[in-house]
């Protein structure tokens, strides 16, 4: 049993530890720090009074409760200070033969009963447990970056794992003022497996030159509600470190290729254009962007308006029906409409008539901005209507290439769909999915409620449409996906 007495040992004081043994000591616990290069615990309490510290200047805690917090801090020399650990949070090196080392090591100090923890983000519980004395004590607890701020923590289970174990882990970060989630130790664990679309269709939007990078980041944070741009992301969480990630999830599913890494990436990697850190990634940092926003049109380039199909918002300027699907409007001869999967060229072929699509919008009254591609027929005072007629609305036009999916809806739905994945294979369950993914990457809606909101047909349509495009494993419905459409046609019954 963990209580708020127990003495926490975190092994490790870089980036993560130094976060972990804070959140740890500001709970009301004795921590103990080691780290292998000398001095590097002492550095790092210094690094935690002083962040403290600031906070006390913004009167966001007092002098004494610094004091206190940094008083149950000690940097211990030799792992045999550990001793009286009831339990061990390791954030050590990425490196699965050191995590074991360490544990091994710690067997012969701590008691049978101490708990290890690992704060991986990528390598298998199971592997890291098997070898160490009673590995049924052994876990995963994964913060998220920075450790203080973030409330989500990943609670691990590998192969051998007490259920008493992972019931501990779970109230002690709820204790913490964490949000824990349950899940089994697979590649990328909840978050950076789900999250991996997020990062691939934005690589391949720019590998196939749909639009520059700033453009794909607006869609995603305008209309698709993500706090940040998925390529700006990138730059911000370091380009290597991302890449890294995204390499040791393909290579943890045996080259599944809908986790392809991403050649564009790989050369920013291979230039040590890391992002942020090195002043230039996908962008030249500081970011500084214009975007390339269509001039307003005059009054002569608007159609008339002669029907409205559908409740979706962005038809009638509503709040009402955030679901777009199924809605669409015709601006004398022009038909604009949401993707679903088609492009533009395709859908105007099919329908005879010239097509505007637009991308997905998350809220239409608080998004800015509307994406739209027109298909290869249009004449350009065609397309005009369409763009005349957002912009009455008060928005700002982006136009992209005709891609099938665009930019948003793509990667909505492939979001749901790696998400489904996850559940439907036992990873979490649907509200830890749905959680980890709003508190560990703060997307606006969990992607599996969002999947049910827009429809599951509707994401399932959208991923048919991408595969036979493509002709690519990568689009494939999974199988859960499928299952929940046809629940929803029993619903409609
Ligand atoms: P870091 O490089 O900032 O810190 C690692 C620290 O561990 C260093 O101070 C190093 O001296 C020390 N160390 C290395 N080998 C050791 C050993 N044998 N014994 C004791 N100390 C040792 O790394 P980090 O970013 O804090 O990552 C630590 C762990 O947390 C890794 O497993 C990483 O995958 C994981 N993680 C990192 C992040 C992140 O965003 N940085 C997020 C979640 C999880």
């Amino acid at each position: 049993m963990l209580t708020p007495q127990s003495i926490i040992a975190v092994i490790g004081s870089g980036t993560m530890g130094a976060g972990i043994a804070q959140v740890a000591a500001q709970a009301g616990h004795p921590v103990k720090i080691y780290d292998i290069q000398p001095d590097a615990a002492v550095r790092a309490i210094d690094g935690i009074a002083t962040a403290l510290s600031a906070r006390v200047a913004k009167g966001k805690l007092t002098e004494s409760e610094k004091n206190a917090v940094v008083n149950r801090l000690t940097a211990a020399q030799e792992l045999n200070e550990l001793a009286d650990a009831a339990l061990v949070i390791e954030a050590a090196a990425e490196q699965i033969d050191i995590k074991q080392a360490i544990f091994r090591d710690l067997a012969t100090v701590c008691s049978a009963e101490t708990i290890f923890a690992s704060n991986t983000s990528s390598i298998s519980i199971t592997a890291i447990a098997s070898g160490v004395p009673h590995p049924q004590r052994v876990a995963g607890l994964h913060f998220f970056n920075p450790a203080p701020v973030m409330k989500l923590v990943e609670v691990v289970s590998g192969l051998e794992t007490a259920p008493a174990v992972l019931e501990s882990l779970t109230s002690l970060a709820l204790r913490w003022g964490k949000q824990p989630v349950r899940c089994h130790s697979t590649p990328g664990f909840i978050v950076n497996r789900v999250a991996r679309p997020f990062y691939s269709e934005a690589w391949r939007a720019l590998e196939e030159q749909i639009a520059p990078a700033g453009v794909i980041d607006a869609a995603l944070r305008d209309c698709g509600g993500f706090p940040m741009g998925p390529l700006a992301l990138t730059d911000l969480i370091g380009q290597d470190v991302n890449f890294a990630v995204t390499c040791s999830v393909f290579n943890g599913f045996w080259q599944e290729r809908r986790f392809l890494p991403s050649l564009i990436q790989q050369e920013l990697v291979l230039g040590k254009r890391l992002g942020k850190k090195t002043g230039q990634g996908v962008y030249r940092w500081p970011i500084n962007e214009e975007l390339p926003y269509l001039a307003a049109l005059p009054a002569s380039a608007g159609a008339q308006l002669i029907e409205r199909h559908g409740r979706a918002g962005w038809l009638n300027n509503s709040n009402f029906g955030d679901s777009v699907t199924d809605s669409w409007l015709q601006l004398d001869e022009v038909r604009v409409e949401v993707t679903q999967g088609e492009t533009a060229t395709q859908l105007a072929k099919r329908l005879n008539c010239p097509v505007v699509l637009i991308d997905l919008i998350n809220n239409w009254q608080s998004s800015p901005l509307v994406v739209l591609a027109a298909a290869a027929g249009n004449t350009p005072e065609q397309t005009a209507k369409a763009i005349h007629f957002f912009q009455q609305q008060g928005k700002q036009v982006l136009e992209i290439r005709d891609y099938p999916g665009l930019l948003v809806w793509r990667t909505v739905a492939m979001l749901a769909n790696e998400a489904a994945d996850a559940l439907q294979k036992g990873v979490a369950s649907e509200q830890d999915i749905d959680t980890a993914m709003r508190l560990g990457v703060n997307y606006p809606r969990g992607p599996l409620a969002w999947g049910a909101e827009l429809g599951w047909q509707n994401v399932l349509r959208l991923l048919e449409n991408l595969q036979q495009h493509y002709g690519e494993e990568r689009y494939r419905p999974t199988s859960l996906l499928r299952q929940r459409t046809l629940l929803e046609t029993q619903h409609e019954h």
